[in-house]
């Protein structure tokens, strides 16, 4: 059974990031989600909010039977910790594509035992991205079609507490 590793930011996660854990789930039964603590991007959340409002925005979307994790450093590392097979990540409009290839063409590289994989988004989805999620909510938008509850939710709680 192939083992599969879906990492990213997720500050927070979005609709867009559940529509590819929905998707790396009929190939892989066994998947993991990878929350990375330490990206080279500012975050909203920290590592500890970001893996449990993943947790719990993939519990509302009825998602059950696979774990959320975080790691700190190379993704390769985390993916050898837990046997994996293959390294899952989502392409959106074009561009994704050119930071995802380089991405997966290094990390081959570096261990040449993990597959990247990627999965297309639904079309609705396709510009959606954790950055627009946090700009519309910051001033007031309505992002309830963008993220589960959960994560609208504690969007506003942590906006109300930054200003
Ligand atoms: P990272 O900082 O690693 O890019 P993100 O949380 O932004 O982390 O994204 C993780 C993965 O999810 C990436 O492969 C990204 O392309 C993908 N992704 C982000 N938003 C969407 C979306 N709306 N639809 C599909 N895939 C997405």
């Amino acid at each position: 059974m192939a083992i599969a590793i879906y990492p990213g930011s997720f500050d927070p996660i979005t609709n867009g990031h559940i529509d590819i854990v929905r998707r790396a789930k009929k190939l892989f039964p066994k998947l993991y989600v990878a929350v990375v603590a330490n990206p080279h991007k500012s975050l909203l959340f920290t590592i500890e909010e970001r893996v449990e409002i993943t947790k719990a925005a993939l519990v509302e979307a009825g998602i059950n039977g696979l774990e959320v994790i975080s790691y700190n450093g190379l993704l390769i590392d985390c993916a050898k910790k837990h046997g994996a097979d293959a390294i899952v990540r989502g392409l959106r409009a074009n561009s994704d594509f050119e930071y995802e290839f380089q991405m997966a063409l290094t990390n081959r590289d570096l261990a040449s035992e993990f597959e990247s994989v990627f999965f297309m988004t639904a079309k609705k989805f396709s510009f959606l991205s954790s950055s627009i999620v946090k700009e519309v909510c910051m001033y007031g938008g309505n992002v309830s079609t963008f993220v589960p509850q959960s994560v609208e939710i504690a969007l506003q709680k942590k906006l109300r507490t930054k200003k």
